[in-house]
């Protein structure tokens, strides 16, 4: 590239430059506006897009508004209401005080204030498109404010197409509007997309209340509140008994100063206070309020201010574990690693409990149990659906009569042709439970089979649930999952395919719902992440008891399936000993 001389950036690119820091997408420009808002006192704010945001975002306030001839300021970089000098950067309370966002927004859109001060009679108005002023002039409105953007990147059209779809779009704005509403239960907060209503949540005079309307009923039932304070320096919030537990950290909020913050330290802090009573790759849902003096944080390393760095690390990590570890009594706990430890229930009893898992079982279910001839329990095969026999169906036939034997509730111990095979009950299930799921969906056979539940269940949703079961419903169906909307933000749920294990009272479908929606936000889930995501919640895990009749059923499909060497994440299934193998460790070659 040939030099050119150095010269200073106009200010048109260089606010659409700072732009590409800050707004990042739809989701960005809602935050940076509820923050101005609220940073106005308002005490109401209701958000509308249309599609996703993509066509238009506006943010409407009761605030303290905006003298009409300060307008033109809103506008200008680096102006801000907030502080005054470089002294005051130390002690800021308030969300902005860079005074950059609003320059950044319009100069990527065209963007509308319309305001009213509380001190004056008469309000204004002022459009500015990519940058340059278009009017201002003089407008009747309540006290407060209301900021359109309309043609988010017009002028950018290489940021324009990286948008996501306005639905994946839509759930990446509820996600930003749900988690201020948890820090500010006193604020009245509505959301409406494309007209309709996504959130409507009434001010609220605690946090639990808030919580129930943004997380859905389950979760909110499973809540322990916690607290701790030393040196300045408190915690508190809402986190739940290790019961109930999700597949991700969609529903952990971390607030510092009741600004919603990432941050590896304090997600770190809650999985170890968590570490020994849940399963690993579970977590807990949490809402972690750090209330913290303003010079120990710095919010300033990320221009979307979504990152912080934390002095006093130690202290706070400490703090949290404990608070966590005592408002949800998890010390008194026995740790998980007690119950599945190798060694801990002895080779009789696990016999025990296994015969006496099977006679309760048949009695219960089948009169006359007879191993042989009746595949009992969840696994029960529907004999028009069972899968296609494959080249693997003769080692099928010499497993027919060999012996099963599970190992720490974990692995199947059984024999085949020439060799000892040690099979993870987990990674096959998995194995059985993705391709009997993936003919279902591909074949739109919908040949799976349903288990119509005795009582339907219904499920109260979050909002971001609720968009993730709208965006999935058919390929759920397609996967035995019969749900409909029941009003408002609840499912009514009445049969499920047959072969999952894991349905838990509907934590299997919420499980699946979370699972796509952290896919979602980078980008479209597909089939596949469902199948993945069904698969994994659907099946069963390690530590739980199996019967005999169950461990050979599970076998044989995992035979009867054209993969069974490995689980969809390409985990091994089972390992095995060849005859040879044990004759050279024990010396006999
Ligand atoms: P910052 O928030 O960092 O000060 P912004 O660019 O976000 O900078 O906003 C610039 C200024 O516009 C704010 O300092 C504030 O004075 C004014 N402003 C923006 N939105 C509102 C609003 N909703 N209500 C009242 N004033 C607002
Ligand atoms: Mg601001």
């Amino acid at each position: 590239m040939s030099r050119k001389q150095i010269r200073i950036l106009d200010t048109v690119s260089i606010d659409r430059i700072a732009a590409g820091e800050v707004i990042e997408r739809p989701a960005s420009v809602v935050k940076e506006l509820i923050e101005n808002s609220l940073d106005a006192g308002a005490s109401k704010i209701h958000v509308t897009i249309v599609e996703g945001g993509t066509t238009s975002i506006s943010v409407e306030d009761d605030g303290h508004g905006i003298p009409f001839r300060e307008l033109p300021l809103v506008f200008e970089r680096h102006a801000t209401s907030k502080i005054v000098s470089a002294a005051d950067i130390v002690q800021v309370e308030s969300f902005g005080f860079r005074g950059e966002a609003m320059a950044s927004i319009a100069s990527v859109s065209r963007c509308t204030v319309t305001s009213r001060s509380q001190d004056e009679d008469i309000g204004g108005m002022m459009r500015v498109c990519g940058g340059a002023t278009e009017r201002r002039e003089p407008a009747s409105r309540n006290r407060g404010t209301t900021i359109l953007v309309e043609d988010l990147f017009f002028n950018t059209p290489a940021r324009r197409k990286y948008l996501k779809t306005s639905a994946a779009e839509k759930k990446a704005i509820t996600n930003v509007v749900t988690s201020i509403a948890m820090a500010y239960p006193e604020i009245r907060f509505q959301l409406t997309a494309d007209t309709a209503p996504v959130l409507d949540l009434l001010a609220a005079d605690s946090l639990p209340a808030r919580v129930k309307d943004l997380l859905g009923g389950p979760a909110s039932e499973h809540l322990s509140r916690f607290e701790a304070e030393e040196g300045g320096i408190a915690v508190g919030g809402l986190a739940s008994r290790p019961t109930w537990t999700r597949p991700n950290r969609i529903q952990q909020f971390i607030f510092i100063n009741r600004r919603p913050v990432k941050s590896p330290l304090l997600s770190q802090a809650i999985a170890t206070a968590y570490k020994e009573v849940i399963p690993p790759g579970r977590h807990p849902v949490v809402i972690l309020f750090l209330q913290i003096p303003f010079g120990e944080v710095d919010i300033n390393v990320h221009p979307a201010k979504t990152e912080v760095r934390l002095m006093l690390e130690r202290t706070v990590f400490s703090l949290i574990n404990s608070a966590l570890r005592d408002g949800l009594n998890l010390r008194e706990l026995t740790p998980l690693t007690d119950i599945t430890r190798p060694d801990s229930p002895s080779l009789d009893s696990i016999n025990e409990a296994q015969n006496d898992y099977l006679k309760r079982h048949f009695t219960s279910k089948y009169s006359a149990p007879d191993s042989n001839s009746v595949q009992p329990g969840l696994f029960d095969s529907n004999p028009d659906s069972s899968v296609a026999p494959s080249q693997a169906s003769s080692e099928v036939s010499q497993l027919r009569s060999a012996p099963f034997w599970q190992l720490h509730r974990t692995y199947i111990c059984t024999q085949i042709k020439g060799a000892l095979v040690i099979i993870d009950q987990h990674n096959s299930h998995e194995r059985i439970l993705y391709n009997e799921a993936q003919a279902s969906i591909e074949e739109g056979s919908f040949a799976i089979p349903i288990q119509q539940l005795l009582f339907p269940v219904h499920l109260e949703l979050s909002p971001a649930q609720v968009q993730t079961f709208q965006s999935n419903q058919t390929q759920l169906q397609a996967l035995g999952f019969v749900a409909e909307a029941f009003g408002g933000q609840s499912i009514i749920v009445q049969g499920i395919p047959s072969s999952v294990k894991n349905w838990s009272e509907g934590q299997l479908l919420l499980d699946i719902l979370d699972d796509l929606s952290e896919t979602d936000q980078s980008s479209n889930a597909d089939s596949n992440d469902l199948l993945a995501s069904f698969a994994c919640h659907g099946a069963i895990r390690a530590g739980q008891l199996l019967t005999i009749p169950e461990m050979q059923n599970l076998v044989d499909k995992l035979f009867a399936t054209d993969i069974p060497l490995s689980c969809p994440h390409g985990r091994p299934t089972l390992i095995q000993f060849t005859i040879e193998d044990l004759e050279k460790r024990f010396g006999r070659r």
